[in-house]
């Protein structure tokens, strides 16, 4: 089969290996479409990021190895022994984070909080191949309903639903999302869906903007035509939001907002509010510290996503109570364009993607 191998950082080649065995516990599937998350376009382009040592020692050590490709959907072609969920034919989407099956909260059935698992494309090969080896245990079958475009995005998106959780919104909560990606989409539509009352977003482009008010937002405020920390006062009352959802920080070399965001949601919370750290920001940062301190804000990480909240994913998108299709702005076709949605994805802000860019696996074969 051919399968897209990394020989090192900027060096992936598209290999003819042998197809994986169906192993127990595991099903073999035919990647549908597939995109890169932004951390792994990243990563390929050796810039540091989530996971950057672990990528260098994998391929300082292992190379030419399998990386990437978690976000995908696929069609099963076999199923392991002691698989009964799943059957040939099915479309499936996963999380990529496994248990362990070992550690305390493995045996205590709290497996979903496990760190020490395989995570798919980066300890396990991913879906950026013509077969795919995927554990049952991460899996989860997509509804009919449900393009093979939008499954691809079904992963990102529990990712989002864990974000939301971490926020224990209360009904009638005012939300602010700084950053209208992908993510800050997500956020903002599964927030609306889960209590929130007035719905404030930011971005610097002008079309994200209009897809966010397509998709719910009451005001989305473009950072580049006002100062967002005063127009989220005037919009709240002079309160500042109970919830700041900050999904844009990050490398400024990407097109991301640095650590500029992170201050501005400081000041856009109500003292005592909680700022969901959705960002990455790939290195240290200063921050006043005692300002939070003396404003009891409650700073938070996004907990890791958990089968339950793709299980989700699947009933939202599937009833139309979540909405994909708006953010997917690049798809590509075939195998051999996988660079190129590499490419798209680590600089979507030069290219005007929103979603990562897509590939659809078979569309050439
Ligand atoms: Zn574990």
């Amino acid at each position: 089969m051919k399968a897209w191998r990394f020989y090192n950082f900027n060096d992936m080649r598209l290999d003819d290996i042998p197809e994986p065995a169906c192993a127990p516990n595991h099903v073999l599937a035919q990647p549908l479409c597939v995109q890169p998350s932004v951390t792994e376009a990243q990563l390929a382009q050796g810039i540091p990021t989530l996971a950057y040592d672990r990528v260098k020692r994998r391929l300082e050590t292992e190379a030419p190895i399998q990386l990437f490709g978690h976000e995908f959907c696929a069609r099963i072609l076999e199923v392991g022994r002691n698989v009964t969920r799943f059957h040939v034919g099915d479309r499936i989407a996963a999380r990529a984070k496994l248990p362990c099956g070992d550690c305390p909260l493995c045996q205590s059935e709290r497996s979903d909080l496990c760190r020490q698992g395989p995570v798919i494309g980066f300890d396990l090969p991913g879906c950026f191949s013509e077969v795919a080896s995927l554990p049952a245990i991460a899996l989860v079958k997509v509804d009919d309903k449900i393009s093979d475009s939008e499954a691809a995005c079904l992963q990102s998106l529990s990712d989002s639903v864990a974000a939301v959780e971490t926020a224990q919104l209360c009904m009638g909560d005012t939300v602010v999302i700084l950053g209208q990606g992908s993510m800050g989409l997500e956020c903002l539509q599964i927030a609306r869906l889960s209590g929130a009352g007035l719905i404030i977003t930011v971005d610097v482009r002008d079309e994200s903007c209009n897809i966010s008010r397509e998709l719910g937002a009451d005001h989305a405020l473009n950072a580049t035509q006002c100062d967002i920390v005063t127009a989220i006062q005037d919009l709240t009352g002079g309160n500042g939001a109970d919830v700041v959802f900050e999904c844009a920080g990050g490398s400024p070399k990407q097109g991301m907002a640095g650590h500029q965001t992170l201050l501005q949601a400081i000041e856009a919370v109500r003292s005592g509010g909680k700022i969901i750290g959705v960002s990455w920001f790939g290195g240290p940062l200063p921050l006043n510290i005692d300002r939070m301190r003396e404003r009891s804000l409650r700073y938070l990480f996004p907990d890791i996503s958990t089968q339950a909240h793709l299980e989700h994913t699947v009933r939202v998108v599937a009833t139309g109570r979540v909405r994909l299709k708006p953010t997917i702005t690049h798809i590509f076709s075939g195998i051999e364009s996988v660079p190129q949605a590499f490419e798209v994805t680590a600089n979507k802000g030069m290219h005007k993607a929103i979603n990562p860019a897509q590939v659809m696996m078979l569309a050439t074969r």
